[in-house]
């Protein structure tokens, strides 16, 4: 399932490895090649660590497609020239999807999907995107609208989703809605698509309640057929990490999140039940651009993390997050594992398209600044 892509002049047949809008030799129209069965055709094997690779030794292993079009993988394994490589789909609980994405957002985001088994199309579909924090996409405090536009397009172009059973849902419980999203680009995206932006705020709630913890959850997640969250990954000085748990917050109400917001240590409880108050979720992780440091806003710094996960279980998608950026344990995380609703346990968890040692880095900690007022 591994991707190899070209784009293709269709007069000269020079290629490019990434997107180029027509021929710059002859102005003729590119196409984009795809292909998708490869062997080995060459390996290194690299005993010198640094920053982005500290994992040795590792192989880099150079993939060929019947085109002759070649790729190189990074990988724990060793493989002989000859081998066919390919990544299987898992459509399991335990299982992780992580692609790097290589300038095409569109090819990242449904190879991702589709190494999970891909998607079962409901009647409705809801996306959850993260736009808590007004900012332009590339400083990382939002979900990439260019996740949400390939998204979209896979839906819709290649599942047949109807635009109008589609709607983008997010609420904003410091400022006003439409300002929270207009510098994300995510209207433009929507507009192209004819979806429709749901503010979460003006639906009704229902209340459910889970041990000893009372929510007050927007009807709209109960009432989609397919609900597909989209977290842009970031590190968060009071949860941990923000990714898929966090961010279905802003589905409950602005009544239940200010009990909670208050104190922090029961709100990182009350996160661990939302796999038993919400109806089953696809988590599409956004490791474009994410954050590293004091996130999850201003303080933090952009990452540029180049991938895009996909998992059906939301202590899955964080446990790969955690253990792929080495960050620290996330308490709601491990209480969700205990109390049933997820593996916790790295070596338990499958990691389809790339392995975890192979992905596994340093970023920045969320540990805080005494130059930071009350969030340190
Ligand atoms: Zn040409």
């Amino acid at each position: 399932m591994v991707r190899i892509i070209r784009w293709k002049c269709s007069k000269c047949g020079r290629k490019w490895i990434h997107p180029v809008e027509k021929c710059i030799y002859d102005g003729e129209k590119i196409a984009k090649v795809v292909t998708n069965k490869v062997k080995v055709v060459g390996f290194t094997k690299i005993f010198i660590p640094n920053p982005l690779h500290p994992i040795v030794p590792y192989n880099v292993i150079m993939l060929e497609d019947e085109l002759g079009n070649r790729m190189p993988k990074k990988t724990m394994k060793d493989y002989n020239i000859g081998d066919v490589y390919q990544d299987i789909p898992d459509s399991s609980d335990s299982a992780v999807a992580i692609v790097k994405l290589k300038y095409d957002f569109y090819e990242a985001v449904s190879e991702a999907i589709e190494l999970t088994g891909g998607l079962k199309l409901g009647k409705s579909i809801l996306i959850k995107p993260n736009m808590s924090i007004p900012g332009h996409s590339y400083l990382g405090m939002c979900t990439n609208p260019k996740v949400i536009d390939a998204l979209l397009q896979y839906l819709i172009k290649d599942k047949g989703a109807k635009p109008e059973s589609i709607t983008i849902a997010e609420q904003n419980f410091f400022m006003p809605f439409e300002e929270s999203i207009s510098k994300s680009g995510l209207v433009e995206v929507a507009k192209k698509h004819k979806v429709k932006i749901l503010d979460l705020s003006k639906t009704e709630f229902i209340k459910k309640k889970e041990r000893d913890f009372e929510f007050e959850i927007s009807k709209a997640v109960f009432d989609a057929g397919l609900v597909i969250n989209v977290p842009v990954i970031k590190t968060d000085m009071v949860l941990g990490i923000d990714g898929a748990f966090e961010n279905m917050i802003r589905f409950l109400s602005k009544k239940t999140f200010e009990k909670y917001s208050s104190d922090p240590q029961k709100a990182a409880l009350a996160l661990a039940v939302f796999p038993k108050v919400f109806p089953p979720f696809f988590t599409l992780g956004d490791a474009s651009i994410g954050l590293q440091g004091n996130g999850p806003a201003n303080y933090g710094e952009p990452g540029f993390f180049n991938l895009i996960l996909a998992a059906r279980n939301p202590v899955v998608h964080d446990t790969a997050v955690k253990e792929i950026f080495c960050l620290r344990k996330v308490p709601y995380v491990e209480l969700a594992a205990q109390l049933g609703y997820g593996q916790s346990d790295a070596s338990r968890i499958k990691f389809i398209g790339n392995e975890l040692e192979a992905l596994r880095r340093d970023i920045k900690q969320p540990i805080g600044s005494k130059l930071i007022g009350k969030a340190a």
